[in-house]
């Protein structure tokens, strides 16, 4: 949309504010507001300062000056103000009208120009499947034990449903008990069928939604796929709508990857795919699971990497409490078509030439979105370059149910990593892969493994609910 067309709508609509956006390196949106009339075409050649010295992993304090450039692609208008409010998401630019480096929107920017000038396709498709659960808005109390909420899955349960305490529980969803039942069991259809309404007015193009497997509140909303960085905006567009569409509700929406322990975790699995044009590079008949050998070099590039790209796609201490046997999170790095215990799965079902794709199923929703799709995106391309193929390494394909294996059979497969610094180890061993073609800098990576330690450091000396059960009559 040209920077005229969005004159023109803020008029049409009635626009009293532009909501100018741009993402951290955690993956949270911040904004800042203009009045719309004195938003011109100036405003978006010169863009809106702010203080960069105020975001986590970003400048200094010394050199925080920082702009953001509107792209007017992105816009849509606000479905929560009460004054009509149009969003622009935005690039990051120095003071000298440089891109910064360490905005992530950059990088998924210069990712999709690496894969052109590497001459493997035109396109890179990401899709990815948020899962998320809605509960009961909580207020705690203080002196209140607030992480037993959190700790104990049964418990968690109950309090997420006060209301019904004494009720009938005749409809209640057990633990992974809740894979597309209707109402009444289902109580969420509303809400989820209401974040669609107004997913598709920001433009997504929604392709069905559903409750999830875990206990009451678990649901999933799939949109069309798209490019790249197209993508990663549009999953910043649901998570802002999904979950203040739960707060309408006087609900919360929850992207944290396994909140309820004993139940199955929300992932993000993210199908992936390469075009040339019209062609899709993936897909040849008669192959394993009619893959092409590219899309198998794809493939063994994300497993050879996984352990470091797991810093990108699971970067959050809770990331590792969902990367466990038993709950259809993936613990293996190999790939199967249709099996949902590998970490790269192959959809067969309904499959054509265009549609057909991996699916890398570790990552969840903690991910920054232009970080993750951007390193997926990296890996593969190495795995392309290097021809690494899967079956020479050991990773697979693997048809069986990976959690039933025995330690014998399971021989030489390997695991995930078990902890946010194991995969930051993984991720200071092996990072060039990224910073081909200058799409990651050292620099960038080097203040991400120190912003994800102190993550891992600040949980890990805090005290653990658990330590009492274990610990305190000894
Ligand atoms: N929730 C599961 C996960 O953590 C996936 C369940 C599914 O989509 N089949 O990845
Ligand atoms: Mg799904
Ligand atoms: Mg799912
Ligand atoms: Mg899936």
């Amino acid at each position: 949309m040209s920077v005229q067309n969005v004159l023109n709508l803020i008029k049409e609509k009635g626009i009293e504010w532009v909501d100018f956006r741009f993402v951290d390196l955690s993956g949270r949106a911040h904004h800042i507001s203009l009045p719309a009339v004195e938003v011109d075409e100036a405003t978006f050649e010169n863009g809106v300062a702010f203080d960069g010295s105020s975001i986590p992993g970003f400048k200094g304090i010394e050199e925080s000056d920082m702009v953001m450039l509107p792209d007017t692609e992105s816009v849509y208008v606000d479905p929560f103000t009460a004054h009509p409010t149009l969003i622009v998401i935005c690039n990051i630019h120095t003071p000298e009208g440089e891109r910064y480096d360490r905005d992530p929107r950059s990088i998924a920017h210069k990712a999709e120009e690496y894969l052109q000038s590497a001459g493997v396709g035109t396109t890179a498709f990401f899709a990815p499947e948020s899962e998320f659960f809605i509960f009961d808005e909580v207020r705690f109390q203080s002196g209140q034990n607030e992480s037993s909420y959190f700790v104990d899955s049964e418990e968690a349960h109950w309090n997420s449903n006060r209301k019904e305490e004494g009720g009938n529980l005749g409809f209640k969803v057990g633990h992974k008990g809740g894979y597309v039942p209707v109402g009444p069991t289902d109580t969420q259809q509303d809400i989820r069928s209401e974040m669609c309404r107004l997913l598709q007015e920001a433009g997504l193009r929604i392709e069905r939604h559903h409750h999830e497997v875990a206990t009451a509140g678990q649901g999933e909303i799939n949109f069309r796929f798209d490019t790249l960085t197209k993508t990663a905006d549009n999953l910043m567009k649901y998570k802002y709508i999904v979950q203040n569409t739960a707060r309408q509700y006087g609900k919360v929406a929850t992207f944290m990857p396994k909140p309820l322990f004993g139940d199955n975790g929300s992932g993000m699995h993210v199908h992936q795919s390469i075009f040339d044009g019209d062609k899709p590079l993936f897909f040849e008949k008669g192959g394993y699971a009619n893959l092409s050998e590219m899309a198998l070099n794809y493939i063994g590039g994300i497993l050879y990497h996984a352990p470091a790209l797991i810093a990108l796609t699971n970067p959050s201490t809770n990331s590792f409490k969902r990367l466990v046997p038993g709950y259809e999170a993936p613990v293996n790095l190999v790939f199967s078509k249709g099996n949902r215990s590998a970490a790269v799965r192959i959809p067969v079902a309904a499959v054509t030439p265009k549609g057909c794709r991996i699916e890398f199923r570790t990552p969840d929703s903690t991910a920054n979105p232009y970080l993750a799709f951007a390193a997926m995106l990296m890996a593969g391309l190495d795995g392309i370059k290097k021809k690494i193929d899967p079956r020479a390494l050991g990773y697979g394909p693997l048809d069986k149910n990976i959690y039933d294996l025995s330690d014998a059979e399971k021989g030489e497969i390997r695991s995930v990593p078990g902890t946010l610094d194991e995969a930051l180890n993984a991720l200071e061993a092996d990072y060039e892969f990224l910073t081909e073609g200058g799409v990651f800098t050292k620099d960038f990576i080097d203040n991400y493994i120190g912003l994800k330690r102190s993550e891992a450091k600040a949980v890990s000396i805090r005290i653990h609910p658990h330590e009492y059960s274990l610990y305190f009559d000894l």
